[in-house]
């Protein structure tokens, strides 16, 4: 009898405990939904200050804001975390196609970030075609003094257009390293997108120690079908690519960080975050202004409610995520060296579109933790759990045996807008991007009371 009395007791709390979960789960969704404050914050971001690339004059801008929208959310602390990061400079940057036909087109392109210039100049050369590296390997000593144009599309038949984009996405990353190796003088490098349109899309792109630079742009994709045709027809005499991009030294700058100070154990952290850098193409909405501006909604819709978690729940605004990673680098370091355990850590990079569920890197035995949240979840259809995912912010936590996270957005159309002039506030929708922040604060909130 004595045993059953207490089967009940212990059945009613756990009962009371998640009922009370799922009535916060509520009053945090209908405030989110009732104030749509994600998209205030993203307007402000976007429209006052635009892109943030780092070591620009838009990032330190991008730093005090901040600061003060994580101050205005009510945030117990907010302080700046000093970190170096690269400076990289765009400039101009020109690139037209000659046809035998004595037609001249300009080419709708960008330089890569990280690339080196071209001489005053330019430069001129013929171009050929590839789709992979082992035709690039295969091209030898005929590819020496050319252009290598890289023009393997996105696979369309994957239904994840983030695995598409891994499948693509070595062109731009080492296009550059192997072209040089068969002593090609620049690279072309098709837009590492889905979307048919006459945007180029930049990103990151690096150089090997013992390898020549070579400067390296990247071409919209309707110029690269256009330019893929004209080859077929032998109708290219050349292309000429102009860029005065530069690397300056590092600059001194900071990942921004606000926290709700946990009541019963503060030394245990749940981190939500994004990154505030972008690149320097439209204004950084979706990439990553949405999981910057999610991130301090959790710490504001949590204090609205005026409820105080267990655990710390810590909003963390990365530096410089785009080219370079200096920002999570920084802020794990410092973190290895004190007292405070990471358990989770909840990252938002994949755009401000309808959140459809969590992935989590993680032991089974935590993964089926965070899977019983389903049912808190659904109420904004953010109920499916995938084991794997996380971001490369908080990847950087990983040795620190946190538990990493991201929220998975519906990623159909992220990479129309990824990196390019697209990505800009028009994009986004106010709800879905508020209810990509509830889902991370109903989660934040649930890890933060039970522990993990
Ligand atoms: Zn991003």
């Amino acid at each position: 009898m004595k045993t059953f009395l207490l089967f009940l007791i212990c059945l009613s709390n756990s009962l009371i405990g998640q009922r009370s979960h799922s009535e916060t789960a509520v009053q945090i969704k209908n405030n989110g939904l009732e104030e749509l404050y994600a998209f205030e914050m993203l307007k402000d971001l976007t429209g006052n200050i635009g892109n943030r690339l780092s070591g620009s004059k838009n990032y330190d801008k991008a730093v005090e804001w901040g600061k003060l929208i994580l101050e205005k959310a009510g945030a117990d602390s907010v302080w700046l975390e000093p970190v170096m990061i690269p400076h990289w400079v765009r400039g101009n940057e020109q690139a037209f196609l000659s046809l035998l036909d004595k037609r001249k087109i300009e080419l709708s392109v960008c330089a890569l970030g990280g690339s080196i210039g071209t001489a005053k100049n330019g430069v001129s050369a013929e171009v050929i075609e590839v789709k992979s590296f082992e035709e690039v390997k295969q091209l030898g000593r005929k590819a020496k003094g050319k252009i290598i144009f890289y023009n393997r599309p996105f696979d369309r038949t994957n239904w994840s257009p983030f695995q598409a984009y891994g499948g693509a996405v070595n062109q731009r990353t080492n296009g550059a390293i192997e072209a040089a190796k068969v002593g090609a003088i620049a690279v072309l490098v098709r837009s590492i997108t889905p979307a048919m349109d006459d945007e180029p899309h930049t990103g990151a792109m690096r150089y090997a120690d013992s390898i020549p630079q070579i400067p390296a742009v990247a071409i919209s994709t309707v110029d690269a079908e256009m330019l893929s045709m004209e080859l077929h027809k032998h109708n290219v005499s050349s292309v000429h690519i102009l860029l005065s991009c530069k690397t300056y030294p590092d600059v001194a700058s900071f990942n921004v960080i606000g926290e709700i100070c946990g009541a019963e154990k503060p030394e245990e952290i749940v981190l939500v975050g994004g990154h505030l850098d972008s690149w320097d193409k439209g204004t950084g909405a979706h990439d990553d202004g949405s999981g910057v501006v999610q991130s301090v909604e959790v710490i504001r819709l949590i204090k609205n409610l005026k409820i105080h978690p267990k655990r710390t729940i810590r909003a963390v605004l990365f530096a410089n995520e785009e080219n370079g990673l200096k920002g999570g680098r920084a802020y794990a370091a410092r973190e290895s060296n004190k007292k405070e355990k990471h358990i989770a850590a909840i990252e938002s990079d994949a755009g401000g579109t309808s959140p459809r569920g969590f992935g989590v890197s993680s032991d089974s035995l935590k993964v089926e933790k965070i899977k019983s949240y389903s049912s808190l979840l659904e109420i904004v259809g953010a109920e499916k759990i995938n084991k794997g995912g996380g971001g490369a912010d908080i990847s950087t936590l990983e040795s620190l045996g946190t538990t990493m996270i991201g929220l998975n957005p519906d990623p159909q159309r992220y990479f129309d807008y990824h990196h390019s002039n697209n990505d800009t506030i028009d994009k986004v929708h106010p709800r879905e991007l508020e209810l990509g922040a509830i889902a991370m604060a109903i989660l934040a909130w649930a890890i933060s009371q039970d522990g993990l």
